[in-house]
């Protein structure tokens, strides 16, 4: 049979979703406007698409991948749109459909008992975590996009974020997953069980896989006790070392009550005080490196802050530490994230960046902060690094920003080069060059650079068996063609 033709494959479509299910170019009004789902957030990518499928129900999702799989449309999940390495845009050939799952969005369960809540993938995270705080409970996650990313895309990206120290990535929170298969089947394993040791954990493939093996429908989740004590510093430390030797004592210190530990330097705290309203230097001095940390309790009477008082006192003493501010209310603490979180926001104001994802093992991050700044010193003369991120689970933002004045055409043809030379060092370190924002379309050649032979070979015999005729998302994660 000769292949449908584009309006033919339309119509296939309508009769699943129904006209207001669907946006295309040629509908009249906001039914026609393409364009928000076509471009990634970081504007590296701009796709074209046949349609964007808005499906209502877990049927249609089903139904629709069947009819695409049957006729080789290629199909890319989307959730929030908020990814880093354009895991969510379409090509440039106008033949792939979106399927955005924006209105599967219900929180299907939340049993406060079983500290567990059942959601579909469309919830827009912020709102899974404000259910379970209504039910004096916690979902972990937190990431600077938490107000429009979407479950399906959290945890097919595998987040992480900044409690991954306390409470692992968005893998270690699954207890159940609800999958559409390339083929149209169902894989409905929504349970919330603690133990379930038959056979393999296949859900488990569907997590971190950037919409390449099924779509995320729902997914049972686990929850924490609500944290009622907070104590939150913003210190001044000398260097990275000094800053990875105070998180293993507060650690010890505090009873592995650490939540949050973030490596801040002297740059991002200019550029984000420079380019976001509202943001100040917590402290009168200037210094080279800071420590965003947090310690948290669900016992309302715990003394969190006399705590971390105590143990940066020591560290002061010991020059750990060289100045430290203590938020007093929630107030100081939100100013002290806000600095935090709009980081990436200020480096976009303030000109070209390079950016580079990366994990080291936490005893070498100084090390490897020290080889890496040595390297861009003498080899990239018109940039600068801004080195920040989630320390404590050996995370850093490796990025670059153009100098002042520099020329940014110049400055961004750098790219190939200083990636090479950065994620080189990261693997001779034992390192990720993807600790949490996966592939996408962004960094396929790498991950063929350096995963083993024989991990890639896992790979693609997963995907075929998973997808065998390259429908979902293609050109993400893995070549197809
Ligand atoms: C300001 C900001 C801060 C960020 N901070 C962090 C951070 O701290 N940690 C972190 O890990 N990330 C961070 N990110 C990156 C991004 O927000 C996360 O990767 C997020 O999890 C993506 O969710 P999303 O709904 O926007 O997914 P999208 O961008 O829509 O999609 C991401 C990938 O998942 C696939 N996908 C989406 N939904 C589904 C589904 N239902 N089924 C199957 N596949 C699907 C898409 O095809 C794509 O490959 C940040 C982004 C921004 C803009």
């Amino acid at each position: 049979m000769p292949p449908l033709t584009p309006a033919q494959v339309l119509s296939g479509l309508e009769r699943i979703l129904g006209t207001e299910g669907m946006l295309t170019a040629q509908a009249p009004g906001p039914r026609g406007d393409l364009e928000p789902y076509l471009t990634d957030h970081r504007r590296l990518y701009h796709g074209r698409a046949l349609a964007v499928a808005l499906p209502r129900t877990v049927a249609q999702v089903t139904e629709l991948l069947a009819f695409c799989n049957g006729q080789r449309v290629g199909v890319v999940p989307q959730g929030g749109n908020t990814s880093y390495c354009g895991g969510a845009t379409p090509d440039e050939s106008g033949r792939q459909i979106i399927v955005s799952l924006s209105r599967l969005s219900r929180i299907r369960r939340l049993d406060a008992l079983d500290y567990s809540i059942v959601a579909e993938a469309g919830c827009v995270l912020a709102d899974i975590q404000r259910a379970a705080d209504e039910a004096q409970r916690l979902f972990p996650v937190s990431l600077g996009s938490e107000g429009s990313c979407q479950l399906g895309g959290n945890l097919s990206t595998n987040a992480g974020g900044i409690h991954v120290l306390r409470y692992g990535m968005m893998r270690d929170l699954v207890l159940g997953l609800e999958v559409a298969l390339a083929d149209g089947r169902l894989l409905s394993s929504l349970g919330t069980l603690r133990k379930d040791n038959t056979g393999y954990d296949v859900k488990s493939l569907f997590l971190g896989a950037e919409g390449t093996l099924g779509i995320i429908t729902a997914a049972s989740l686990k929850l924490f006790p609500k944290l009622r004590a907070f104590a939150t510093a913003f210190a001044a430390v000398p260097d990275p070392r000094a800053a990875v030797a105070l998180l293993a004592r507060l650690r010890e210190a505090s009873g592995d009550r650490v939540s949050s530990f973030e490596l801040i330097p002297r740059i991002a705290v200019d550029l984000t005080t420079r380019h976001i309203p509202g943001v100040r230097d917590p402290l009168d001095v200037s210094r080279p490196w800071y420590v965003l940390c947090e310690l948290t309790s669900a016992r309302a009477a715990d003394p969190m802050e006399e705590l971390l008082e105590q143990s940066l006192a020591g560290a002061l003493e010991d020059r750990l530490v060289l100045d430290a501010a203590v938020a007093r209310n929630a107030r100081d603490r939100a100013a002290f994230w806000k600095l935090r979180e709009t980081i990436p926001e200020a480096q976009r104001l303030d000109g070209g960046s390079l950016k580079h994802d990366i994990s080291i093992p936490v005893g070498s991050i100084a090390d490897f902060i020290e080889h890496g700044s040595r390297w861009i010193a003498a080899n990239v003369p018109d940039g600068r690094l801004v080195a920040y991120g989630h320390v404590g689970d050996g995370n850093l933002h490796f990025n670059l920003n153009q100098a002042p004045a520099a020329d940014r055409t110049a400055f961004l043809a750098r790219e190939e080069a200083v990636k090479r030379a950065i994620h080189d060092l990261v693997r001779d370190f034992g390192g990720s060059f993807s600790a949490e924002h996966g592939i996408g379309r962004l960094k396929v050649a790498e991950l063929e650079r350096y995963a083993a032979p024989v991990e890639l070979d896992l790979m693609r015999t997963i995907k075929h068996a998973l997808d065998p005729n390259g429908i979902l998302n293609p050109g993400k994660v893995l070549r197809t063609d």
